[in-house]
C-alpha cells in the first residue's frame, strides 16, 4: 500500500504538513497533481499562471524523484481523478493541504467524504495561510471587514507555528501509477511564444523561492518601509508568485522575516494576503460580485473595447499607467503602487467595470491569485472590504511625480518616442466618475 500527497497550491517539500504526515505514516509516498479544468466553478488558470505552473511542476517532480519518490500528473475532474489514482496506486491514504476558495472547498469536502467511505484515510492540513479563516473572529463572533482590527486580532493569536524541515528522503513505491507527461498538458505558449519576458524575469520552483527569500531578507528588508512604494527601487520581495503557488510557505516567510529583524510593515503585507483570503472564504464570489452591494447601482457606460485594448497594451498616453501595463505584459508582474494606479485609471478615468481589469490581470499575472487579485481590484474600485473610498481618485501624473520622481521606471518601460497623447482628459473623466458615483451614494 501507499500514501498519496495531493499537491495543489503548495508546490514544495519544505514545511508541507500533508507531505510530512504522509512520510510519518511509513508507507511509500506518491505525489499527485491534478490539472482540473472541469470541476464546476473552478476558475481556469490564466496564461501566465499556466506558464509558471509548468515550470514549478517540473521542479517539484525532479525534487521528489531525487528523494526517491515521484510526481504523478493526471488531468480531469479532481473527484474522479483522485479516486482513480488512489485505486491504481493501491493507496490507503490521501493527504492534502487545504484550499479556501468556494468551489475548491466543495470539491475537497466531497472527495474527503467519498474516500473515507471507501475506507481510505483522507486528511487535510493547514499549509497556505498563517491562520485558518474560521479562527479569526471579532468579539461578536463574526468575521472582520476592516483590516486594522483584523490584523490586530491575528497578532493577538498564538504566533504561527514553526515551519517543518524539508524531508531529505521521500520513499516512493516500487512501481508508480501511470502519469501524463507535463509537455502533453500544453501549459506553455507555442505560437506565438509570448513567454520570453517571463523566462528572462523568473525562475519558478522551490529552490529559487528560498533563494529569493534569503536575498530579500539580507539585502532589501532594511529599506523596505522606505522604498517599497517606488517602482524603480526593487525594494520588495517578489515573493508573490512563490506564495501564490506555495513554493514557499507563509510560515517560512514569517519566521525568517521575524528572525531577520523583520519590519512590521513587511509582515503586515502578509497580513493583507491573509485578509484577502479570509474575505474570499466568506465571499466566494469575490471575483464577480461587488462586496458592497450598493455598487451594483454604479452606472457603467457601455464598454468601449478600444479603450480597454489601449489600457491592456499600455497605450493610454499616461506614462505611469503605460509603463505598468507594459511591465505586466513583458514580465507577468507589476509593482504594487503601479497596480493601484493602473487599476484606478481603468475604473475611474476610463469608466470601465473593475471586472474587466481583474480578468486581464488574471490572465497576465504570474502571481494571479484567486483572493488577492479580486480583493485588490475591489479595494481600488471602492466596492471591497476596507476599500479606498471611491471618491479618492489617484492622479497618475502626481503619483508618477511622487513615486517615480526621476522617471526611471517610466523610462525603463516606455521609450520617449512612444509617448502619445492621453486618450482621455484626466480632469473631465474624474468628474464623470464622481457624477456616476452619486448613483451608488443614493443606493446606499
Ligand atoms: P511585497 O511588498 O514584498 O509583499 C510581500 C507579500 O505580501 C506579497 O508577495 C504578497 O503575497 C503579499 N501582499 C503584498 N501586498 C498585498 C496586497 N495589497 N494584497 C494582498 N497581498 C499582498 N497580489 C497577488 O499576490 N496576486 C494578485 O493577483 C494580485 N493582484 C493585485 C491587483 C491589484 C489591482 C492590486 C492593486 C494589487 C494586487 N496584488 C496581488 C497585491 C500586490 O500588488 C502584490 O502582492 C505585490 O505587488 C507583490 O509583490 P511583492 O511580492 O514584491 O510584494
Amino acid at each position: 500500500t501507499s500514501s498519496i500527497v495531493w499537491f495543489r497550491d503548495d508546490l514544495r517539500l519544505a514545511d508541507n504538513p500533508a507531505l510530512r504526515a504522509a512520510i510519518d505514516r511509513g508507507d511509500p509516498v506518491i505525489g499527485l497533481y491534478v490539472l482540473d479544468e472541469e470541476s464546476p466553478g473552478i476558475r481556469p488558470l490564466g496564461g501566465a499562471a499556466r506558464w509558471w505552473l509548468h515550470h514549478s511542476l517540473a521542479s517539484l517532480g525532479e525534487r521528489l524523484r531525487e528523494r526517491g519518490s515521484t510526481l504523478v500528473l493526471r488531468r480531469g475532474p479532481a473527484e474522479r481523478v483522485v479516486h482513480e489514482t488512489a485505486k491504481d496506486a493501491g493507496a490507503s491514504a490521501v493527504f492534502w493541504n487545504r484550499r479556501y476558495g468556494g468551489p475548491e472547498r466543495e470539491v475537497d469536502t466531497r472527495i474527503k467524504a467519498s474516500l473515507r467511505e471507501d475506507g481510505l484515510d483522507a486528511q487535510s492540513f493547514a499549509g497556505s495561510l498563517l491562520h485558518e479563516p474560521w479562527e479569526v473572529k471579532t468579539g461578536a463572533g463574526t468575521h472582520f471587514s476592516v483590516f486594522t482590527p483584523f490584523w490586530r486580532a491575528c497578532l493577538a493569536l498564538p504566533s504561527p507555528r514553526a515551519p517543518l524541515p524539508e524531508p531529505r528522503e521521500v520513499h516512493g513505491p516500487g512501481r508508480a501509477p501511470a502519469s501524463d507527461s507535463l509537455d502533453e498538458w500544453g501549459l506553455l505558449p507555442t505560437k506565438p511564444d509570448w513567454a520570453g519576458g517571463l523566462r528572462e524575469t523568473w525562475e519558478p520552483g522551490e529552490p529559487a523561492a528560498r533563494h529569493r527569500l534569503r536575498e530579500f531578507l539580507s539585502e532589501d528588508l532594511g529599506s523596505y518601509d522606505r522604498a517599497r512604494d517606488e517602482p524603480s527601487a526593487g525594494a520588495t520581495s517578489l515573493l508573490s508568485p512563490r506564495l501564490r503557488w506555495g513554493e514557499i510557505s507563509p510560515y517560512t516567510v514569517w519566521h525568517e522575516a521575524v528572525e531577520a529583524g523583520g519590519g512590521g510593515r513587511f509582515l503586515s503585507e502578509l497580513g493583507w494576503r491573509e485578509f484577502a483570503w479570509h474575505t474570499l472564504f466568506h465571499f466566494p464570489d469575490l471575483a464577480t460580485k461587488n462586496l458592497r452591494r450598493e455598487f451594483d447601482a454604479f452606472p457603467w457606460p457601455r464598454l468601449k473595447p478600444t479603450l480597454l485594448r489601449a489600457w491592456e497594451h499600455g497605450r493610454t498616453g499616461i506614462p505611469l499607467v503605460d509603463a505598468g501595463m507594459r511591465e505586466l505584459w513583458h514580465s507577468g508582474y507589476m509593482h504594487n503602487r503601479v497596480r493601484m494606479v493602473a487599476a484606478s485609471f481603468l475604473i475611474k478615468n476610463l469608466l470601465i467595470d473593475w471586472r474587466h481589469g481583474e480578468e486581464w490581470f488574471w490572465d497576465t499575472l504570474v502571481d494571479a491569485d484567486a483572493a488577492n487579485n479580486p480583493f485588490n481590484w475591489q479595494w481600488v474600485a471602492g466596492s471591497g472590504a476596507d476599500a479606498a473610498p471611491y471618491f479618492r481618485i489617484f492622479n497618475p501624473e502626481l503619483q508618477a511625480k511622487k513615486f517615480d520622481p526621476r522617471g526611471l521606471y517610466i523610462d525603463q518601460w516606455v521609450p520617449q518616442d512612444e509617448r502619445g497623447e492621453p486618450i482621455v482628459d484626466l480632469g473631465e473623466t474624474r468628474k464623470a466618475a464622481l457624477d456616476a458615483y452619486e448613483h451608488v451614494k443614493r443606493a446606499s
